[in-house]
């Protein structure tokens, strides 16, 4: 019972403590300015949906700002969405991370238009039952916030104010960590204003219980703060003790030896050096798989003498789908000795042409880390004195300069190749 809130006075005091902090300090963003405008609760829900999908991407909220201006301006509802390319998609997702989400965000979009007959679902549990790629924090921002469900959210930022606040120590990734904090998240949130709880409870994660240095002097739930509480009662100890006085007995509050599928692990007990951070924790993470690519920047002489770089087109499913990319193979165990042979051959099936492995000149490697991968590109380059036919019977594949590379939908790691 430590760890959850029990009393409904409490509740009360803490949901109206946050909720006036954030109607005094919420920053200005503009999905929130539509939200809080826009009459139709469907175009309020898409722009919810679009907001959140890319802030999971990236914690730089200026970076999101700036994606989701262009996104709007470009597919302002819906039914602008359902009808665009998953070439236009990747073009303007390209540098955002996580590029299946940005497909997966247009193919739910023509799934409401053509199976929906335009109409989003508006509960968080059919949010996440008839949309694909909304998940359960989805559903809940896009009910609560654009739908008035009093339905809870748990994201990174909620994990952590709530793990401070009950003093919940035990891995915050593992499923039984996570019911627990959704369950509280659902008995927290207030009935009459649960978007912009949900959303106050985001932003002082975001914003002041920060991971690193947070502001606790300046939190507007402080008084229900275990965490805090018991960094308090340290202090007073340690300045009792400093003077000399008999020092109490340190009351922190502890479940109890053992047992608590909430409180740190007896292995790793509460730092006193980390105070409010020592929530809240998580289990190592697993290693990312380690690939290497052999790549080839193709390079000819376009018509008006102007450099002209090959890209060819990823298949559409599986990572970077639909994205392009300059030539490139994954280097198989063993096969790091002849890699010039390897790519040699793999640009012979792009062009239907021989390639000499030696004309390949080493430039460097380029390592990118996506979410799962530790890839290393080879990048190796190749200027062609003649022209090349490219074969249509293969996949997609084009010449272009350097300023159509970078308008291209292309991947951040090959913008770094
Ligand atoms: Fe986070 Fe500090 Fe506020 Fe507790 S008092 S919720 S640790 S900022």
């Amino acid at each position: 019972a430590r760890h959850l809130f029990t009393d409904p006075a409490e509740i009360e005091a803490l949901r109206g403590n946050l909720l006036a902090w954030y109607d005094r300090c919420k920053r200005d963003l503009p999905w929130r300015t539509l939200a809080a405008t826009e009459l139709d609760a469907d175009r309020r829900a898409y722009a919810v949906w679009v907001s959140e999908i890319m802030l999971q991407q990236t914690q730089q909220v200026a970076t999101v700002i700036d994606y989701y201006n262009r996104w709007m301006q470009k597919w302002p509802t819906l039914q602008a969405l359902a009808q665009a390319s998953l070439e236009e998609v990747n073009e303007l997702w390209a540098g955002l991370g996580y590029y299946s989400r940005g497909k997966r965000l247009q193919e739910a979009a023509r799934k409401v238009v053509s199976e929906l007959a335009g109409q989003m679902p508006r509960t968080a549990e059919d949010l996440q039952k008839l949309l694909p790629g909304v998940g359960r924090y989805t559903a809940g921002a896009i009910a609560s916030i654009s739908y008035g469900q009093a339905t809870g959210v748990v994201d990174g930022n909620v994990i952590r104010v709530l793990c401070r606040l009950r003093c919940i120590g035990a891995d915050s990734s593992s499923p039984a960590v996570i019911d627990r904090l959704w369950d509280m998240a659902n008995a927290l949130v207030d009935g009459s204003r649960p978007g912009d709880f949900n959303q106050a409870l985001m932003e002082l994660g975001a914003t002041v219980c920060v991971p690193k240095a947070p502001l606790c002097g300046e939190c507007p739930v402080k008084q229900h703060c275990r965490a805090r509480r018991r960094v308090e009662k340290e202090l007073a100890f340690a300045s009792q003790k400093l003077l000399g006085k008999a020092a109490p007995v340190l009351d922190v509050e502890d479940c109890g030896v053992g047992g608590c599928p909430l409180c740190p692990p007896a292995t790793e007990p509460w730092d006193s050096s980390l105070g409010v951070t020592n929530f809240p924790r998580k289990a190592a993470k697993k290693q990312p798989r380690v690939v290497q690519m052999a790549t080839c920047v193709l390079e000819r002489r376009g018509c008006h003498g102007a450099p002209e770089y090959l890209i060819v087109q990823r298949p559409n499913s599986g990572l970077l789908a639909g994205f392009w990319e300059f030539p490139s193979i994954p280097l198989a165990q063993g096969l790091q000795e002849k890699q010039r042979e390897v790519l040699a051959d793999h640009l012979q099936a792009w062009t239907g042409q021989p390639m000499a492995a030696g004309g390949l000149r080493f430039i460097g490697e380029v390592v990118h880390i996506f979410s799962h991968i530790h890839q290393t590109y080879v990048v190796y380059s190749l200027p062609l004195d003649g022209d090349v036919t490219l074969d249509p019977a293969l996949s997609p594949s084009r010449w272009v300069t350097e300023e159509e590379f970078h308008a291209s939908a292309v991947s951040t790691a090959m913008k770094k190749v």
